[in-house]
């Protein structure tokens, strides 16, 4: 009853706003809908790339192009091997459930998946 006294008479609870709003308000599954710029930024943290240093990083054309190189056939790498263990899995050749079966070769870090493994290992670069 404490909150309820804070109201002013005839004024609605805030909390009965935003809940109303729950109960009529639509909003889509998967998220917001995303700017182009948001999905760049998406784009250049999977490759490693630092939107900080993105406008130095281009002026080198060579090596923004071989660095962009890279990260595509890495990320591709990765997806296409995330599919594979995915199929896998899914064809009962392999269990779901492997726990230590992906081992960091440098630091022994078990990691949960290939792609888990994949990814902790971009971080001894
Ligand atoms: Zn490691």
């Amino acid at each position: 009853m404490g909150r309820a006294c804070c109201t002013h008479a005839g004024q609605l609870h805030p909390e009965a706003d935003i809940f109303g709003q729950l109960a009529s308000g639509k909003r889509l599954q998967g998220g917001p809908f995303r700017r182009y710029k948001d999905t760049l930024k998406l784009n250049l943290k999977q490759c490693g790339i630092s939107v900080d240093s993105l406008s130095s990083a281009a002026l080198n054309r060579t090596a923004w192009r071989s660095q962009c190189h890279e990260a595509t056939d890495d990320i591709e790498e990765a997806r296409v091997a995330a599919l594979e263990h995915k199929r896998a899995v899914r064809k009962g050749s392999v269990s779901s459930h492997n726990t230590g079966a992906w081992a960091c070769d440098r630091c022994k870090k078990i990691c949960q998946s290939r792609i888990g493994l994949y990814a902790h290992q971009r971080t001894h670069r």
